[in-house]
């Protein structure tokens, strides 16, 4: 089987983004990209996360060609060709539609840069794209188009794009963003939010690359 360490590694973080609760049913999909061959491993359409096994895991190339997988590839496939496409840089992306992120994106409206930790990672504000229909190339040219060069893009009423250099990088600012989303919201009830300024967020993001966690 062809990359079947990579396609275990696909199935592990799902299992992960549904045990953080960030996707009802199959709503998601997940992906990472072979360093070697440039492949990419998919999660296949509506199947069970907890019943995925490495063979279940389709492997497409960069245009979404079926390499090997007898199942039906995510409809999302070519946000995800697309996006690596465009981004050399990414390795791992996770697509999922998390509660609080999706209501951020079901009124078209960015997150704003107001918790450290979203700063830290993305950078900045996590802007949100407009809408096209779920599954379409077209969804797939407008995101992959408006993640730009950051880590996170919502999708207008849909939900959420993350990305990272490898698939547990993406996996964690998609955990960031949705708990970015949950705290903004409870803030604009509190009222009097204050914002973290751009030349304050690249402190951070820099800081954090550079200093955070092990070497
Ligand atoms: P898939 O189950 O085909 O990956 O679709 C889920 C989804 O998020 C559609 O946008
Ligand atoms: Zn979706």
């Amino acid at each position: 089987m062809l990359l079947q360490q990579q396609r275990q590694k696909v199935i592990d973080i799902a299992l992960k983004a549904q045990n953080e609760k960030l996707m009802p049913l199959t709503m998601g999909n997940f992906s990472i990209r072979d360093i070697e061959t440039g492949y990419i491993c998919i999660t296949p359409s509506g199947m069970e996360y907890t019943l995925l096994k490495p063979e279940d895991i389709v492997v497409v190339d960069l245009e979404g060609n079926i390499v090997e997988g007898s199942r039906k590839p995510s409809i999302e496939t070519q946000l995800h060709c697309r996006t690596y496409k465009k981004r050399p840089d990414v390795m791992g992306i996770c697509h999922t539609h998390s509660t609080f992120a999706t209501a951020w994106a079901c009124c078209g409206k960015e997150i704003p840069a107001i918790v450290a930790e979203l700063a830290a990672m993305i950078g900045g504000p996590v802007q949100c794209s407009p809408y096209a229909p779920m599954g379409t190339v077209e969804l797939a040219d407008i995101v992959s188009d408006s993640i730009g060069a950051r880590n996170a893009v919502l999708m207008e009423n849909h939900g959420m794009l993350s990305v990272g250099e490898s698939i547990d990088k993406a996996f964690a600012n998609a955990v960031i963003v949705e708990e970015a989303a949950k705290v903004t919201l409870y803030a604009t009830q509190i009222g009097g939010m204050k914002t973290i300024s751009a030349q304050e967020c690249d402190y951070l993001r820099r800081e954090t690359q550079e200093n955070y966690g092990q070497k």
